[in-house]
């Protein structure tokens, strides 16, 4: 189930007024190329809402799990994460503050901030362990697997010649 609406009735309008609220829901289609929130992991919230003369203030914090892609070696890993918020819902968002709409009749939809929040963590650069050995480049095998076994180490724009030195004469100048 995707994150629900809260009702926000009770706290619009009374600045001052204030009370938690713990969510509990899916985002969709929320990721990067190598990091992801699957459709149906579930993020948490543990969420303050307080009523200030501008609209409601929510803040805290958001736990959940990154499906993770390892930048070297492309494994697939899953790791928890939290994301503290600390955001502005207003009905009528400034575009150029960093506000949420609010609409006091329909409530305060949390998944745009929760999109945003979590989005704007996401490493840019996942490695499944800082130590990965990564991909051999010659034969596409997962070092950490053992999956390569080593080659002799040639430039590959150097291959091409490789394969014709035997055909060469010995180097005159070796003797
Ligand atoms: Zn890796
Ligand atoms: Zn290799």
């Amino acid at each position: 189930m995707t994150l629900a609406t809260i009702d926000v009735r009770d706290l619009v309008g009374h600045p001052g007024a204030s009370r938690e609220e713990e969510l509990r829901g899916t985002v969709e289609g929320l990721g990067t190329e190598l990091v992801r929130v699957r459709d149906d992991a579930e993020i948490q919230a543990d969420l303050l809402l307080e009523s200030v003369v501008e609209g409601i203030l929510v803040s805290g914090r958001l736990s959940g799990t990154w499906t993770l892609r390892c930048a070297r070696c492309l494994a697939e890993f899953e790791r928890d994460f939290d994301v503290d918020v600390h955001e502005l819902f207003v009905e009528r968002p400034d575009e150029e503050a960093d506000e949420y709409a609010l609409d006091p009749e329909a409530g305060l939809d949390p998944d745009q901030m929760v999109r945003d929040a979590v989005g704007v963590e996401m490493p840019f650069s996942p490695l499944c362990r800082p130590d990965c050995l990564g991909l051999c480049e010659i034969c596409g095998g997962n070092r950490n697997l053992g999956e390569c076994t080593g080659h002799e180490r040639i430039d590959p724009r150097f291959a091409a010649l490789s394969e014709l030195l035997p055909l060469l004469p010995d180097d005159p100048d070796a003797d």
